[in-house]
C-alpha cells in the first residue's frame, strides 16, 4: 500500500512549498489516484526507494465559516484520505488562534498528526519551535521548506522500512 501524506494548516505557512519539494524529484502530478478529486493536489513522491502519496490542501483557516468552508471541508476530506497527517505551522509568524483551532480539528478527527514547524531559517530551530508546544503535539519536525532542509530526515521518520 502506498503511504499517503496530508499537507494541512493555516494559508501561507508553506504547504504547497514543501508539496513542491516532496514531489519534485518527479514533477508527476497524479492524476488516477482513487478517490481523486479536482479541489485537492495529489503528487507522487519517492524516498528511499518507497513511494508515496502527498496531498495538497488550500489550507484551512481555523475559521470554518462563509468563504472558508469550501477550503475547510477539502482538508477535511484530506485527513480523512491520509495515513500520515502533517500538521504545518509557521515558526516565523508563531503560534495563532488559527493555529489553535486547527489543532482542536484534528484531535476531533481522530487521526493522529505530526506537527511540523516551517521557516526555521534564520533563527534557532528549537526556539522556533517552543512557541508551539502548548498546542500539545509530541517533539515537532523542525523544517524550512523553501531550503529543502529537514524533509529528508522528516521522510525517514515517517515512512517505515518496505
Ligand atoms: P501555503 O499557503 O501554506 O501553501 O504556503 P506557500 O507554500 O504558498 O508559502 C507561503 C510563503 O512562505 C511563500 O512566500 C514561500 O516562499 C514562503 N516559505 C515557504 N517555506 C519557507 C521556509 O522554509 N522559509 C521561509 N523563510 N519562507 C518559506
Ligand atoms: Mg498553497
Amino acid at each position: 500500500m502506498t503511504p499517503v501524506i496530508a499537507l494541512v494548516g493555516r494559508p501561507n505557512v508553506g504547504k504547497s512549498t514543501l508539496f513542491n519539494q516532496m514531489t519534485r524529484s518527479r514533477d508527476a502530478l497524479v492524476a488516477d489516484f482513487p478517490g481523486l478529486t479536482r479541489d485537492r493536489k495529489y503528487g507522487e513522491g519517492h524516498y528511499e526507494g518507497q513511494k508515496f502519496i502527498v496531498i495538497d490542501t488550500g489550507g484551512l483557516t481555523g475559521d470554518e465559516a462563509g468563504i472558508d468552508a469550501e477550503m475547510a471541508r477539502q482538508s477535511m476530506q484530506a485527513v480523512e484520505e491520509a495515513d500520515i497527517v502533517l500538521f504545518l505551522v509557521d515558526g516565523r509568524a508563531g503560534l495563532t488562534a488559527g493555529d489553535e483551532l486547527i489543532a482542536d480539528f484534528l484531535r476531533r478527527s481522530g487521526k493522529q498528526a505530526h506537527l511540523v514547524v516551517n521557516k526555521t531559517d534564520g533563527q534557532d530551530p528549537d526556539v522556533a519551535a517552543s512557541d508551539f508546544y502548548r498546542l500539545g503535539f509530541d517533539s515537532p519536525f523542525l523544517v524550512a521548506a523553501s531550503h529543502n532542509r529537514g524533509i529528508r530526515s522528516m521522510l525517514e521518520v515517517l515512512l517505515p522500512e518496505p
